[in-house]
């Protein structure tokens, strides 16, 4: 029995190299890498050896005769990947490039080990110490603003997601290796200056994510009960930097603008059983504060068509399959309805035909229990209200009562002082990741905000093969200073 790669496909490609018959796709060698939601395995040349499954950093590959519940539907999820594929002319085992044991790649100098400082611990900044660190023979410093490593792993996946969570078990490896010393709770900018790392590093590396939220620029969005999803996310996965009334839950219904994955996340969490969330790694504070929040409505503003809905699939069916919860499609505009019938190609368009759609009455009392409303073709144009939210009304002039407005559409990165900037991109101007000689950047801040985990990976071996690059061509700063000067002044601003 063939094996399937569910929901919890960080993407990072471990597993395709370890495939001895090459039936992972696609592989970081094929086009399509980075632009599919997740890896598939081809059922009809998997030979069930289960390599993959023991590779896979998220849990997410199992034998299809194991899934259950709503997992069953990645069984036809991996073979639909493969329909237009032609089949492989080459059948003899494949053996990848991607993640082969390579040798040291070669650096300046060999008696003087490279010094790199990677600033931000999450995803990105991790994937490019561990290939530092098992490529060559690199000493790393890895730092980070707040007091706990992980970055986006610890404080953006969602507590429910426990398997995507457990990639944070890979990566403790790499904060924790010999060649690696932390700094936490010191940030670059504040606390220290690049100029600072520069003179105890061969090479600094960015990999600080997109830190602020896009703004939609209505009236009203600055009211108390407007807040982006960001603070939400935080809030429930215990950030250090909220506190327990950083978002105060309202008792009736909540309106999210967007439909990416972070906004499905968070109308999850508001409406699941909370005590589902007990054994899950959501804060304390957030789940007692849901346990309290009764009659629970979730609407979710998408400014275009289920077409192009930025959701992934997997999350959707999470919803489609949430115990206790009605996911509901208001027809409100035919154009939804239509894009659903003639989804051809589009799986997560064909997926709303599983789902209710209902010409919802907004001047009616809400029907008890939980729901959540995917709107389509919806734009919120104004809040409105005193001094907090009471309400948001639409382009096509619906009045939505709300006393808690989330958005939830899209993050921007900002300036790192002494860096270039390209303010209406968000990002560090870079060519592969390099800044300069010396600098570089990795992840969201080089490339924007798109991409999940596993992406960092692909991404981090371009950036370190431009530094190492530069290594080699002896155009690294040669710093005067230590790493152990270097930690001692850290401490001396650690907060
Ligand atoms: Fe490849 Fe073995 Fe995984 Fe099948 S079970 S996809 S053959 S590694």
């Amino acid at each position: 029995m063939p094996y399937a790669i569910t929901q919890s496909c960080c993407s990072d490609a471990s597993c395709v190299s370890v495939c001895p018959v090459n039936c992972i796709h696609p592989t970081p060698q094929e086009r399509a890498f980075g632009s599919t939601e997740m890896l598939y395995v081809d059922p009809n040349t998997c030979i069930s050896c289960g390599a993959c499954s023991d590779a896979c950093p998220a849990d997410a590959i199992h034998p299809i005769e194991t899934l259950t519940g709503p997992l069953q539907q990645y069984a036809a999820i991996n073979a639909a990947y493969f329909e237009d594929i032609p089949p492989a002319t080459d059948p003899a085992p494949n053996f990848h490039l991607w993640d082969q044991p390579e040798p040291p790649r070669p650096l300046p100098s060999a008696r003087i080990p490279l010094r790199v400082a990677i600033v931000g611990t999450g995803p990105a900044g991790t994937y490019a110490a561990e290939d530092l660190l098992l490529h060559t023979d690199a000493e790393v410093t890895l730092i980070d603003r707040l007091s706990s490593p992980g970055g986006l792993l610890r404080y953006g996946v969602a507590p429910d997601h426990l398997a995507t969570r457990k990639v944070a078990d890979r990566f403790t490896r790499f904060h924790d290796h010999p060649r690696t010393r932390t700094v936490l709770g010191v940030e670059i900018g504040r606390d220290l200056t690049h100029e600072d790392l520069l003179r105890h590093h061969n090479a600094v590396i960015y990999a600080v994510g997109s830190a602020n939220d896009r703004a939609l620029g209505i009236p009203g969005e600055d009211l108390s009960g407007s807040i982006p999803a960001r603070r939400f996310v935080g809030w429930y996965n215990g950030h250090p930097e909220l506190t327990a009334d950083a978002v105060a839950l309202p008792p009736g219904r909540v309106v999210i603008a967007g439909t990416g994955n972070v906004a499905l996340d968070v109308a999850r969490i508001l409406t699941s059983d909370p005590s589902t969330l007990r054994n899950t790694e959501i804060a304390p504070r957030a789940l007692s504060a849901l346990e309290t929040h009764e009659n629970r409505e979730v609407v979710l503003f998408a400014r275009r068509g289920p077409a192009e809905a930025a959701y992934s699939l997997s999350e959707l069916l999470e919803l489609q399959h949430l115990a206790g919860v009605d996911l509901v499609v208001d027809d409100h505009d035919p154009r939804t309805r239509a894009d659903v019938e003639v989804a051809v190609g589009n799986a997560k368009a064909a997926a709303l035909r599983d789902v209710a759609f209902e010409a919802i009455d907004w001047e009616a009392e809400p029907k008890p229990g939980r729901r959540i409303v995917l709107r389509f073709y919806t734009s919120a144009v104004e809040l409105t209200g005193d001094d907090r939210v009471q309400s948001v009304r639409t382009a096509d002039g619906l009045e939505l009562d709300t006393e808690l407005f989330i958005r939830s559409v899209g993050y921007r990165g900002t300036a790192i002082p002494g860096l270039p900037f390209d303010d209406a991109a968000g990002v560090v101007p870079n060519e592969s990741g390099r800044v300069s000689p010396g600098t570089y950047v990795v992840g969201w801040i080089k490339r924007g905000p798109s991409g999940g985990i596993g992406t960092n990976r692909t991404c981090a071996k371009q950036t370190i093969d431009a530094l190492l690059a530069d290594a080699a061509a002896g155009v690294l700063p040669k710093p005067p200073g230590s790493r152990r000067k270097f930690l001692r002044l850290a401490a001396q601003h650690t907060r």
